[in-house]
């Protein structure tokens, strides 16, 4: 009895791990959240499991339910459209009835989003918030004035016709010359990776019809005087504040 996360590409299909390939091939069935956009991973894959729908419109109602298959000792996988279940899509709420039930749960390592926007934004990454989707319409501009005092750099998902508004309200809030980047269509062929001001950013987005996935990191405030430095600064550890 196990429930396994089994990450799953975001663009480039040679990105599934050798484990995660196994792990799809042994389990007693799959829980995906598309099973039309898995099934065609699964056929590329050449794995014929049992595959069963998990998505966020049914969630609450199933779980129960998978919850009564992995105490009967079926394993199962779940996985996502793309990257690791969990990170902006379905699973928290299995994995912690799992966890309530003493059933095991093991998250494989693999592809994500928001870890390649990171790195490649160039920006600041000892530490770092990663805050998913903004709220599209209640909440957002409390959750935007929570951030303007935030230090570490600040990770986004956003889609492509909410991109501009976004980076003009983060204008608004961190101010056109904060450095920001724009990660588009990650591990695919179209691949783009803008760096710059929010104010550049801008320039340069509303002058394009913007398509496919994205990321959005934006650098945090710089800390204060007499506040701890950025550990990227540091080449040689420093003795402890007193
Ligand atoms: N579970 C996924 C993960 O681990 O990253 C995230 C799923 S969330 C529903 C989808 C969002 O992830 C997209 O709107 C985009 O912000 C980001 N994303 C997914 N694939 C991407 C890619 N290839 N390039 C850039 N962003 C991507």
């Amino acid at each position: 009895m196990k429930l396994y996360l089994v990450p799953t590409p975001i663009g480039n299909l040679d990105d599934i791990t050798l484990r995660a390939i196994k792990t799809l091939q042994s389990v007693d069935a799959i829980l995906a959240e598309d099973t039309r956009t898995s099934g065609v991973l699964l056929r590329h894959l050449n794995i014929s499991k049992p595959l069963h729908s998990y998505h966020i419109f049914n969630e609450h109602q199933t779980v129960q339910r998978l919850i009564g298959q992995l105490k009967e000792g079926k394993t199962l996988a779940l996985v996502s459209d793309a990257g690791t279940p969990g990170i902006s899509d379905p699973g928290f709420l299995l994995v912690r009835e799992c966890i309530k039930n003493d059933i095991s749960v093991e998250c494989l390592p693999g592809p994500t989003a928001f870890v390649p926007a990171l790195v490649n934004s160039g920006l600041p990454n000892d530490r770092f918030t990663f805050e998913g989707f903004l709220p599209h319409k209640k909440g957002r501009q409390t959750r935007l004035t929570e951030l303007a005092g935030e230090e570490r750099t600040m990770v986004f998902y956003e889609s492509p016709h909410r991109l501009l508004k976004t980076l003009q309200q983060f204008a608004e809030v961190f101010g056109p010359d904060r450095p920001a980047s724009v990660s588009r269509e990650l591990t695919k062929l179209f691949e783009e990776n803008r760096r710059g001001p929010l104010s550049e950013l801008i320039t340069y987005f509303a002058q394009k019809t913007i398509k496919g996935e994205l990321v959005i990191c934006v650098q945090g405030k710089e800390p204060s005087r007499g506040k701890a430095k950025r550990v990227y600064d540091n080449d040689v550890d420093e003795e402890e504040d007193e």
